[in-house]
């Protein structure tokens, strides 16, 4: 058993196992980039957002309403960030907001299964920036709603930082175990693992680059998973 899981068959002692939802649990990329994509265009008399352009924007921003609002300044195109925010809703969630957009093209990545068993043995969490709305959607969508004790998206907390705290606050667990795709959560959550037991790994998102890995490996991940579920088994295994 790997030295980071001693302690963990203890069964007097609290685990909190946290998700980060985008890249983890779904596979949101391919309905984002066609809103970034499709925004663009309309306003810009149709000119799709190019490849190089998806990729420049995602060097300045993880906020996709920024990045479709970036590429249009760019483009020397003037318009307000509210006017780019509605139009990407529009096609995101429908006109009327009803969830009948893009959002229904995602990927759910978790195997329910697995879920369903690591919450029988710990509280699971969701910490992300999406909006809640979404990420409860999907959820439902997925049948995988019940598996969650608490999720804190995009209104409830600032960054992982404050809603890591914000868990801890509300569990008072001996430990968590956090997951993620990207580096910069991953590198924020460090200062929280000076006093608590705070254990951070990886997850690959379903499209990444070769060195990725080691991307989340410097930002603090203990080990990388190739996706959510070989994360879950892992832990199961060791419990
Ligand atoms: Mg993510």
């Amino acid at each position: 058993m790997p030295l980071i899981l001693e302690g963990m068959s203890n069964k007097m002692s609290r685990t909190v196992i946290a998700f980060d939802n985008d890249g983890v649990l779904r596979d949101e990329s391919v309905s984002y980039s066609r809103c970034i994509i499709e925004t663009v265009a309309f306003f810009d008399g149709g000119k799709e957002a190019t490849g190089k352009e998806m990729i420049e924007s995602m060097k300045e921003s993880n906020d996709d309403w920024e990045r479709t609002f970036n590429i249009l300044k760019y483009r020397g195109i003037k318009i307000n960030f509210s006017a780019v925010k509605e139009y990407f809703q529009d096609l995101y969630l429908g006109r009327e907001r009803d969830f009948t957009g893009y959002i229904n093209d995602e990927i759910w990545l978790a195997d329910n299964k697995l879920l369903k068993e690591l919450s029988r043995i710990y509280d699971l969490v969701i910490i992300s920036g999406a909006p809640k709305e979404e990420i409860l959607y999907n959820l439902k969508r997925n049948n995988a709603a019940d598996y969650f004790k608490l999720i804190l998206g995009m209104n409830d907390c600032s960054d992982k930082f404050d809603g890591m705290t914000k868990v801890r606050n509300i569990f008072n667990p001996d430990r968590i175990f956090f997951c993620d795709d990207r580096p910069s959560p991953l590198k924020i959550l460090e200062a929280i693992k000076k006093d608590f037991k705070l254990n951070t790994f990886g997850i690959l998102p379903p499209k990444s680059d070769e060195g990725w890995g080691s991307i989340l490996t410097e930002a603090g991940a203990e080990r990388i998973f190739n996706n959510v579920n070989e994360y879950c088994q892992f832990i199961l295994n060791n419990n």
